[in-house]
């Protein structure tokens, strides 16, 4: 594979970028091989500017689970576009998308849109705060919520990959009003209930964990934070981020038959496009400013341009119902292939799936956790990545992230992503 003109390009790019990427993950930093500059993608494929063609489980990291440049999202974008790219004033559009996601969603009766899921995750904290008058925030080793202060606590994701799950310049002040629980554990969420339960604000968890690779929460330790939340007053907060229209058409809260009291979305709602959004119980959302007097705001906030992509794309998944299910039959498909590969070789791998969410690792555990997700040998996983990408397989350059399979996603990458595991894992041995 030749990757000469990437590697120019990211010489050059880290003179005037840190690290040369804008978000960490991007610079393939666990890895040695460079990051492909990508010049186009379609469908399920992305293109570097070597020439390189990548059957894509990237993804943009989740949103585009139609897979790159739709055709009905780039003609409706294509038609907003010439109309104005943002006005810092109320559209329809907005009233749409913001009535689509409430249909949809049940728990959700009020939602606000921001420009990023770390964006939608703060805010939710704030409010969260304002509604109870309490300070503390519950969040789970491993999950990640983006990277504002309170959140960057025993983080995933590109904070777990680097080592750095507590960032310098995080002040303790903030910190000290989170407090890290353990994913899936019931007594755990009991004793810091029973410690702290009324000075607790509300716990955020990914309810399908995808920064610490695909690690799903037990229905009893949802249907747990439920009832125990409730008990204390304190608000649930679902980051469906990543989850949201991904892992079921009515988000994860439906797979686990649960109203969270607020939902954080972003990724697929923006179609491709920056976006995040948080929602919720109308007396809740009735708080945030100007109805209420919680502050919270956004230049670009609802961008007519972010906006279309979501909307249409929503749109098409709530009109072709077969997508989830043919989403769920490659998944599977998918899953089952690298299944029987590991087992033909030899090698010892656990995959975990949820939907189009799927993460291999290189252990013979269960991963349920935090604590079970980092038993993977790394060293592993690293070389597998290099090995599928030579293959034209563009998987995330990181164990503790999810692979997303798309709607384009087609039999035949399906069958020679398979391929190209059975290859890759043969290396190993
Ligand atoms: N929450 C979850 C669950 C996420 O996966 C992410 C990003 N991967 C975020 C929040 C932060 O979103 P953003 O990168 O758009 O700020």
């Amino acid at each position: 594979m030749n990757l000469l003109k990437s590697k120019k390009a990211f010489e050059e790019a880290k003179q005037y970028i840190p690290g040369g990427v804008n978000s960490p993950v991007r610079a393939f930093n666990s890895v040695s091989v460079n990051p492909p500059f990508i010049k186009s993608g379609k469908g399920s494929k992305i293109y570097d500017i070597d020439g390189n063609e990548y059957i894509d489980y990237v993804g943009s990291w989740g949103p585009l689970i139609l897979g790159h440049c739709h055709e009905d999202v780039m003609e409706e974008l294509r038609k907003v576009l010439e109309t104005g790219t943002s006005f810092g004033a109320p559209t329809e559009r907005e009233t749409e998308l913001a009535k689509l996601i409430c249909e949809i969603v049940p728990s959700v009766e009020m939602i606000r849109m921001v420009n990023s899921g770390t964006e939608a995750t703060m805010s939710a904290l704030r409010l969260a705060r304002a509604y109870t008058g309490r300070d503390l925030i519950v969040k789970f080793i491993g999950n990640y919520h983006g990277h504002s202060d309170s959140l960057l606590v025993r983080a995933g994701s590109g904070a777990l990959t680097h080592g750095v799950p507590d960032s310098p310049g995080v002040p303790a002040d903030i910190v000290k009003n989170t407090i890290s629980a353990k994913y899936n554990d019931i007594q755990g969420m009991k004793s810091i209930f029973e410690n702290y339960g009324d000075r607790i604000a509300g716990v955020i968890i990914e309810p399908v964990a995808g920064n610490m690779g695909v690690v799903p929460a037990t229905q009893e330790f949802i249907d747990f934070l439920r009832n125990i939340t409730k008990q204390y007053g304190a608000l649930l907060i679902f980051d469906e981020v990543m989850t949201g229209f991904r892992v079921a058409f009515n988000c994860a809260s439906s797979l686990y038959n649960i109203n969270p009291d607020i939902t954080c979305f972003g990724k697929i709602i923006g179609g491709g496009l920056p976006v995040g959004a948080y929602g919720g119980r109308r007396d809740i959302m009735a708080r945030v400013s100007p109805a209420g007097p919680v502050y919270q705001a956004g230049t670009l906030s609802g961008n007519p341009l972010a906006v279309t992509a979501g909307l249409t794309t929503l749109r098409i998944l709530r009109d072709n119902s077969k997508i989830y299910d043919e989403l769920e039959e490659k998944s599977r498909i998918l899953e089952e292939g690298f299944r029987q590969n590991s087992e033909k070789i030899g090698i010892q791998t656990v995959s975990n799936r949820v939907g189009s969410m799927l993460c291999t690792y290189f252990t013979s555990e269960k991963v349920y956790d935090y604590d079970s997700a980092v038993k993977s040998d790394i060293n592993k996983y690293n070389k597998y990545f290099e090995e599928m990408l030579k293959q034209g397989i563009y998987l995330a350059p990181s164990q503790f992230e999810a692979s997303f399979i798309s709607a384009s996603h087609t039999m035949e990458d399906i069958e020679k992503t398979i391929k190209a595991n059975y290859n890759a894992l043969k290396k190993l041995v």
